[in-house]
């Protein structure tokens, strides 16, 4: 189990299954601190802890979020100026809208 008490199994298959951003796309990171690989609760609650709520999203994109649902995070300012919308963010984040 990691800190965020994702299991070994569980982290290993979302650690190959986002390899980018799931909202910017951007590549990360492991050298610097800029575009370091987060741990993301899609919904924003700890203690679901399935492959369909935790991923892999950049450090900006996990700041940006605060305590905003997904869907009111997407009519952010900073959603609006990476030009992240409903549409291209990666399936299991798009899946957590419906
Ligand atoms: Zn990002």
């Amino acid at each position: 189990m990691n800190k965020w008490n994702i299991p070994d199994l569980l982290e290993n298959e979302i650690r190959n299954r986002d390899i980018y951003c799931i909202y910017c796309w951007i590549k990360f990171n492991t050298e610097s601190k800029k575009n370091k690989m987060t741990w993301e609760h899609i919904i924003n609650d700890e203690t679901i802890i399935t492959r369909e709520n935790i991923a892999l999203c950049c450090c900006s994109c996990n700041a940006s979020k605060g305590a905003k649902s997904l869907s009111n995070r997407l009519n952010s300012e900073y959603c609006k100026n990476k030009n992240i919308t409903a549409k291209n963010i990666a399936p299991v984040a798009q899946q957590a809208l419906i």
